[in-house]
């Protein structure tokens, strides 16, 4: 097995499409190097060396070889031996997962530096004071990332020099200031250790590559990868390059870059970098950079080769690229490519402008944009009607506008959470260590730090509203309750509002509104719509919903549920005298009274459906849903009888109590309801028929199409379906003929029970549809009520018991292959048998998948889920 591969200098032996062996960052700089584009000489020790070394417990003699080996040839191509006094090789050992992890892998800087070769450096160079600031910087960072010393420590001891010497920047310290800081970070390696600061550079770089590779297995690696679904077997790549340095003076400097914006995706390089620094500075927020555009003034040369080179990039790997890159003495090298991560907004419009630059094809622009970053864009707003008490601003670093509490840790923000509350995580500035937090967050607000700190950059993909280098507030380090704006308080646990969008920070709890489409998405969703054949309808009870999902781009309503229209305040009273009437004719009266609400609330969606199909789903939940609370009437049973109150009105609640405690069900969810209540009171049935066909011919006679699909809820017999569809059929029949109008329609059936699944040849027989109701299905399936599952699907899924919250994505093997068997049977009966799914799954992208898969016709989801599914359905496909 070969174990390191060379990139740089003539020699490289990588390229783009292998970094599942090389890492990201290896087969960038592989390919960069294939291209002639500057990039300082080096090696990938691959994924599989990580592998190897895991399971291994350390490097095999084998790896040993061939590392030194690969040494052996970067010293030749550079013509610097590492451990030479008088003119060192130095590297920088990095670490670079197949995909992106950011922050999560740690870097050294400089290695190959010890007390005597910090001199050779010094002289060869010329520049004392550079030389003994890279020596310092290794010392921190070795002692941090390799010897799991608190960076902090190194930190203090920079800090409490400058301030002996009374100089402010980094940058102002002298060599006599440095040979000091220098003193001391080894102290403190000594200190926290008991051995000096390692001097052999051999040793130093086998040092880094292990803790590199243990890195892997560190905490905030393994928290990453679980948020991020990324496997534990991938291991990481590492990197040991030679040192190109920015910390060489005014005409030497380092950055980090987008070619495009990668928050508007506006064609615009964007960018920060910082003169006389060296590479972390910029992304640690330590100093806060320059924006990119004023390189071009400072040092115009390399300014323009790195515009050329983002373009050559951009054309190479037909994606907007996150570039990081060192000058030298006015000499540009190139240290790391990557595809940018990026806004939603970002993604839609670089994927629309690409298509229409040529560089890519409708169908991979369609692939470019996630269905996280589509959840994105449905992300709230502030009101923009609200007076807004803006206390404080900085940077824009993620869109859209969060409102919680404020915590100061990550540990508080995931306590607050699994409270139930709602919090914005605040910091001086946040590392991968805080991922946790910031992922259960609204939002993050940090102190310090630019546009692609740490904050920005997670924020950014995690589509986390966040606002960054806010220097405005100050985190008091004594008291870690409470932040202040000037003199202004703003305390633990109270109320802020930040926009991601905006960079303003806000007093209180703003009221949030949903998002707008932008003209890019919808270009974007309109070839998704080309490319899908799996149909996208929404889940509406009401005219407002029914539009919104329909300018979402909804095709068709795949579940009315038509209770919700029973809740409203002048219906709940007669819905509960109907249901406690004791004879038929006495709930007739109760259903005629209600005939007209229903027919108006028909009326009013069919109208706005405009002839696309919609499925009515006809009363199913238990009807105890409806009525008070026993302890409730009891209350009022009371307060008549403490009034003194007739006679007749104490009989009147003493009887409801009666009817309602008699109609009380040990298991609502299994017991009287859907289709059940429709044999029992056909009566409900044929009011809602009745209403339905009403409001259907009298759009007709307006000249509007109108599409009925009548749904019965909750079969599990075909005889079920048989009797209520045939009271269907004679009711509408006798409306149509009292109306003298036809209307097209069918009748079909949820699927949302396992008996029904596993009879579905025998159930299609009766039905136009089948529509699979994924939550009862999930519920009956595994036996959880859907009411009561919080009680320990979290812990199921912490225990690893199940992948994900089964109502969440649809459990494939169990759930799923019961809809496998209901397709299937159903098709038996009925190839050309219309199906779909309601559930709310329907929105869910790994459940639409799996829906396309199965063959069904559509998925039906809330009005905001719909844009997911149009662009998921075509994923499914591509
Ligand atoms: C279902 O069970 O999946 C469904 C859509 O119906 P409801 O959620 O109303 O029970
Ligand atoms: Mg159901």
């Amino acid at each position: 097995i070969k174990y390191t591969y060379m990139f740089g200098a003539g020699q490289t032996e990588g390229k783009s499409d292998m970094r599942n062996l090389l890492g990201g960052k290896g087969a960038n700089l592989a390919e960069m190097a294939n291209l002639n584009i500057p990039v300082p000489p080096g090696f990938s020790i691959t994924t599989e060396a990580c592998t190897h070394y895991l399971a291994n417990k350390g490097l095999t003699d084998e790896m040993h070889k061939e590392i030194l080996a690969a040494v052996d040839k970067l010293e030749k191509t550079t013509g610097k031996k590492l451990g030479d006094n008088a003119d060192p090789l130095l590297v920088s050992v990095r670490s670079g997962a197949r995909i992106s992890m950011p922050g999560m892998m740690d870097t050294v800087l400089n290695l190959g530096l010890n007390d005597v070769s910090v001199e050779g450096l010094s002289s060869k160079t010329g520049n004392p004071r550079f030389a003994y600031d890279c020596y310092r910087r290794f010392i921190s960072m070795f002692g941090d990332v390799v010897l799991d010393i608190e960076f902090n420590k190194f930190e203090k001891a920079l800090e409490a020099q400058k301030k002996k010497s009374g100089v402010e920047s980094d940058t102002d310290l002298s060599v006599e200031d440095l040979k000091e800081v220098i003193a001391a970070s080894k102290k403190i390696v000594k200190d926290e250790k008991g051995f000096d600061f390692p001097q052999n550079p051999e040793e130093q770089l086998f040092m880094a590559i292990n803790a590199v590779f243990d890195s892997w297995n560190s905490q905030r690696a393994i928290t990453y990868r679980k948020i991020n679904n990324i496997p534990g077997d991938w291991g990481t790549a590492v990197n040991v390059q030679s040192m190109v340095y920015g910390n060489m003076g005014d005409n030497s400097g380092t950055g980090v870059a987008f070619t495009r914006n990668p928050s508007t995706g506006e064609n615009k390089f964007f960018g920060e970098y910082l003169i006389n620094a060296q590479g972390e500075d910029v992304v640690a927020g330590i100093r806060t950079p320059s924006e990119i555009s004023t390189l071009e003034k400072k040092i115009p040369d390399a300014y323009k080769q790195l515009i050329d080179i983002c373009q050559t990039l951009e054309k190479h790997f037909k994606d907007m690229q996150d570039i990081e890159f060192t000058i030298e003495e006015g000499k540009l090298y190139m240290l790391q490519t990557r595809s940018g991560k990026r806004t939603a907004k970002s993604a839609t419009k670089i994927a629309v402008d690409m298509v229409d630059e040529g560089l890519i094809d409708k169908k991979t622009a369609v692939t470019r944009v996630t269905p996280a970053q589509i959840d994105q864009l449905l992300h709230p707003m502030i009101d923009p009607s609200c007076k807004q008490d803006v206390i404080a601003k900085g940077l824009p670093a993620s869109p859209g506008a969060a409102v919680g509490k404020v915590v100061f840790t990550p540990e508080d923000a995931e306590k607050m959470v699994g409270k139930g509350e709602k919090v914005i995580l605040v910091r001086t500035e946040t590392s991968p260590e805080d991922i946790g937090g910031m992922y259960v967050a609204e939002g993050v607000l940090t102190v310090r730090g630019g546009m692609t700190s740490h904050a920005a950059v997670v924020g950014r993909g995690m589509g986390k509203p966040c606002v960054v280098g806010c220097g405005d507030i100050t985190i008091s380090e004594a008291e870690d309750n409470k932040f202040y704006v000037g003199d202004l308080v703003i305390n633990e646990l109270d109320f802020i509002t930040i926009d991601g969008s905006t960079g303003c920070v806000i007093l209180g709890e703003m009221p949030l509104i949903p998002p707008e489409i932008s003209k890019e998405i919808e270009v974007l969703l309109g070839w998704a719509d080309e490319i899908r054949d799996l149909g996208v309808r929404t889940n509406a009870d009401t005219p407002e919903d029914a539009q919104k999902a329909l300018d979402l781009g909804a095709e068709g309503i795949g579940l009315c549920r038509t209770e919700h229209m029973f809740f409203e305040e002048n219906r709940i009273p007669v819905v509960r005298d109907m249901i406690l009437s004791e004879t038929k004719e006495e709930r007739q009266k109760f259903l005629d009274k209600l005939l007209p609400m229903q027919r108006e609330d028909f009326t009013q969606i069919l109208r706005v459906m405009q002839g696309k199909p919609v499925t009515i789903r006809y009363l199913d939940p238990p009807l105890h849903e409806f009525l008070p609370k026993v302890y409730e009437l009891k209350e009022d049973l009371e307060a008549l009888k403490q009034k003194n109150a007739p006679k007749a009105e104490i009989e009147k609640v003493e009887k409801i109590i009666d009817r309602v405690v008699n109609l009380h069900e040990l298991n609502p969810m299994l017991g009287h309801r859907g289709c059940r209540l429709g044999i029992t009171y056909p009566e409900i049935y044929n009011m809602q028929t009745r209403a339905i066909f009403e409001a259907a011919c009298r759009l007709h006679k307006e000249g509007i199409t109108v599409k009925p699909e009548i749904m019965i809820p909750l079969v599990g017999h075909v005889r079920e379906l048989e009797i209520t569809k045939k009271d269907v059929v004679e009711t509408a029949q006798k409306v149509m003929d009292e109306c003298g109008v036809k209307i097209d329609y069918t009748v079909g059936t949820m699927i949302e029970l396992p008996r029904a699944t596993m009879t579905a040849d025998k159930i299609a027989a009766e039905a136009d549809f089948f529509s699979f109701g994924t939550n009862d299905l999930t519920q009956t399936t595994f036996g959880f009520s859907r009411d009561d599952v919080a009680k320990f699907i979290p812990l199921y899924i912490e225990e690893g018991i199940l992948p994900e919250d089964p109502f969440v994505a649809i459990d494939q093997e169990g759930v799923g292959e019961l809809m496998r068997i209901g397709v299937e049977k159903g098709k038996s009966t009925k190839p050309d048998l219309k199906m779909g799914i309601c559930g709310e799954h329907g929105g869910e992208p790994s459940s639409i998948r799996f829906a396309y898969n199965l063959g069904l016709n559509y998925v039906s989801c809330s009005p905001y889920r719909v844009p997911i599914a149009r662009l998921v359905a075509a994923q499914a496909k591509l």
